[in-house]
């Protein structure tokens, strides 16, 4: 998969306060600009996925209870296991605790602010799926290694 590189300097770059344990975790946000909505994140890890099949049909009938349903049931399962929920919500890569925003899932439709944290993946339907890197050079070709070590080593 590929990797998708930023510096900690990148003005799209900053933290996200865990409000259980205080971590601060590096993540990367989308400009409110681009068009990220609607959002989900996994039921067990941090990945989120966008589609343009939902922003379609986010753009024809906005953000209502029956949009949340529809999509609730289209929600495909996530890489690692677990699945892309309306109701899941980033997770402290320190203590695993919940990083929740107030809105309800149907306002959280709209919010064009799609966070992704450092290590983990967008996934998306109609463009390739990445995974994101914060940080040096040395963190992202290290990383890289490692990667290529394990997919070596997998298909073995
Ligand atoms: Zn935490
Ligand atoms: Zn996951």
């Amino acid at each position: 998969m590929k990797i998708v590189h930023y510096t900690s300097d990148n003005p799209w770059t900053g933290y996200l306060m865990c409000p259980s344990c205080g971590h601060g975790n590096p993540a990367w946000q989308s400009s409110g600009m681009s068009d990220s909505r609607p959002h989900f994140y996994c039921s067990l890890c941090s990945n989120v996925l966008s589609r343009d099949s939902d922003n379609a049909l986010l753009r024809r009938y906005g953000a209502t209870l029956d949009l949340l349903d529809r999509l609730s049931s289209t929600l495909p399962e996530c890489p690692c296991g677990g699945r892309f929920s309306v109701e899941a919500h980033l997770k402290c890569r320190k203590c695993r605790g919940d990083m929740p925003n107030n809105d309800s899932p149907v306002e959280r439709l709209d919010n064009p602010h799609l966070l992704i944290l450092d290590g983990s993946t967008l996934v998306r339907d109609t463009l390739y799926d990445y995974e994101v890197c914060i940080g040096s050079r040395v963190k992202y070709w290290y990383r890289r290694a490692c990667r290529a070590l394990r997919t070596w080593s997998a298909t073995r």
